[in-house]
């Protein structure tokens, strides 16, 4: 458990006020605590345990709040949440998945149409039976329709950061707890896919018993769906399900493989062994006597690691992101890939100045602290509004007050630059005379992510051809879960990058995760660079630097083929290049 999951409580809370129909007030006050733990740097879940008087000391929480953070953590549930949830349908909040549907819309779905979930909402949609409800207009009233295709690909899977966090809580409350000799989660999860179906963990206990009864038990676990002594599978409160599978551990390695998946690759896997008159299964790599169960009557011939499993068959380990459908010869023994620990340059970053959380200096200072050479200051142009954008004037002052900040700090290059928006027909937010004046230019799309692909292709070509440009930030606008985003020709972008040698930039926020996988694959088979950037915005903003290093390991992107994990002088020269100077 932690702060992620003090958010969380506070935010389903707000949801469920506003569905509810509680005032206004309430709402707020219940988002604004969610809002005030999210930029907390205090972890609050030890202060509940260690010192639960200090929790209202903290700006923005209440006595109120504190108490249900102290429910949280010594019981795992909050009461007056379980009432709340009792209260509203289960499938109502789901329906605020679908792009541009707020609480309000929900509750007036639901109280009025008597809308309790997707199901009956589409039926709804069908019969017509939305007219002359107050605010859906035809638009919106087609924008659910869109939302509801839109969800249909997604739906059941959830976010790969909540999936981790939720996975990684689950292995520490085990190991904590002494059940479990060895534990690694496996499945999509593991291979780094960007919306994950279930949570697949892989342990070794020697009392397997005891192993299930802890993860049954443990903190969030909402319904116990079976439970035996090899397998228990959960669904957590938040609809996540859980499954623990429990292995002799000479078997650990073959379990691992067969459980990481994919599908695809276990089929290529056991092919090969076939072919060699093995079989491989989820016990080992056996001798094949044409019988089914091998491990009944053989002992096998490789099964405690996965890297012995791969030799036996001839092949070198192959890293679980490539593990996908390509050839096992494109995939084993893959020349190194990108790590976290390569990347040492944050190339988009917000301040106050925009809509960021740290003042400039922080930010500098957080960035070398992380032990970066380089940080990139790249706040949001003027016709960004809502992100308060910095107008012409305020960004050349914030040129010198990065120059400032260059010499204060010290130790670290700090570039002015600007997260400059796309405009519709694919110019630029900021005259050229003014770009010019900045070390790096981040171009992205904000505004108007519907257009047609063709219209999108040309605006996002255009931009690329812009000869100011370094970096093309989170292409499509795309929102894991959330929004479709721009859907170009994704050949023609990447082709109009390698001639004018623009960066494609893979945004490593898990609700972003854009460039997606595939598409950063194509971009590193033309030979043109990516930027892995965490666009921080609040304090732990470098932290999703995780989700964005294994998006490109996916896309079987080596240090060589990032620019963030180039050294400062390779890294300079680039950016310079851009500018012939
Ligand atoms: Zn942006
Ligand atoms: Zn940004």
């Amino acid at each position: 458990m932690g702060n992620a999951d003090i958010v969380r409580l506070f935010e389903e809370f707000a949801v469920l006020l506003e569905l509810t129909g509680a005032n206004s007030f309430r709402v707020l006050a219940h988002s604004k605590v969610a809002r005030a733990v999210e930029s907390s740097t205090v972890d609050l879940v030890e202060l509940a345990r260690t010192d639960p008087k200090a929790l209202s000391d903290i700006d923005g929480i209440g006595s109120g709040s504190a108490a249900k953070i102290v429910e949280l953590v010594s019981t795992g549930a909050v009461k007056d949440l379980a009432d709340l949830r009792s209260q509203v349908p289960a499938g109502l909040p789901t329906l605020l998945a679908l792009p541009g549907v707020g609480p309000k819309s929900v509750r007036l779905l639901w109280q009025e149409r008597g809308i309790v979930d997707l199901a009956s909402l589409e039926s709804a949609l069908g019969e017509d039976r939305l007219q002359g409800l107050a605010g859906f207009g035809p638009k919106k009233i087609q924008n659910l329709r869109d939302g509801i295709e839109f969800l249909k690909t997604a739906v059941g899977r959830v976010r790969i950061d909540h999936a981790l966090a939720v996975a990684e809580s689950a292995i520490a409350h085990l190991c904590a707890t002494g059940v479990v000799d060895r534990i690694e989660f496996a499945g999509s999860l593991r291979r780094g896919k960007e919306t994950i179906g279930d949570a697949d963990l892989v342990a070794v206990a020697q009392d397997a018993a005891r192993a299930m009864e802890a993860f049954c038990a443990m903190p969030g676990v909402n319904k116990v769906l079976v439970t035996g002594p090899t397998k228990s599978s959960v669904r957590m409160q938040d609809g996540l399900q859980v499954d623990l599978r429990i292995v002799p551990e000479q078997a650990f390695g073959a379990a691992l493989l067969y459980f990481t998946g994919s599908k695809e690759h276990n089929v290529l896997m056991r092919g090969r062994a076939q072919q060699r008159g093995l079989r491989l299964n989820e016990y080992g790599l056996f001798a094949d006597d044409g019988q089914d169960a091998p491990q009944d009557r053989h002992a096998p011939i490789a099964s405690r690691t996965e890297a012995e499993l791969y030799e036996a068959l001839g092949l070198a380990w192959a890293e679980p992101e490539l593990r996908e459908t390509r050839p096992l010869e494109q995939v084993c023994g893959h020349a190194p890939l990108v790590t976290v620990g390569d990347v040492r340059a944050e190339l988009h970053a917000h301040t106050t100045e925009s809509d960021g959380a740290m003042p400039l200096l922080e930010l500098v200072q957080r960035a070398k602290d992380r032990g970066f050479h380089t940080i990139a200051v790249t706040d949001h142009s003027r016709s960004s509004v809502q992100a308060n954008g910095l107008s012409i004037e305020r960004l050349l002052r914030q040129i010198d007050a990065v120059r400032e900040a260059e010499a204060r700090v010290g130790g670290i290059r700090v570039l002015a630059g600007s997260e400059v928006d796309i405009l519709v027909d694919g110019s630029l937010d900021y005259p050229d005379d003014v770009l010019a004046q900045l070390d790096l230019v981040v171009a992205s799309p904000h505004a108007s992510l519907k257009q047609a692909p063709d219209v999108a292709t040309a605006r996002l070509v255009r931009a690329v051809r812009h000869p100011l440009v370094h970096i093309l930030g989170h292409p499509t606008g795309r929102l894991v879960n959330g929004r479709p985003g721009l859907e170009p020709d994704m050949h023609a972008v990447i082709a109009a990058a390698r001639e004018s040698g623009v960066a494609l930039e893979i945004n490593a926020h898990p609700a972003r995760l854009d460039l997606r996988d595939l598409h950063a694959r194509m971009a590193i088979e033309a030979g043109v660079p990516l930027a892995i950037d965490c666009d921080v915005h609040g304090r732990d903003g470098f932290d999703v630097l995780r989700f964005g290093v294994q998006v490109a390991r996916r896309a079987g992107a080596g240090p060589g083929q990032v620019i963030n994990a180039w050294d400062a002088t390779r890294l300079q020269a680039w950016i310079a290049a851009r500018r012939g100077r």
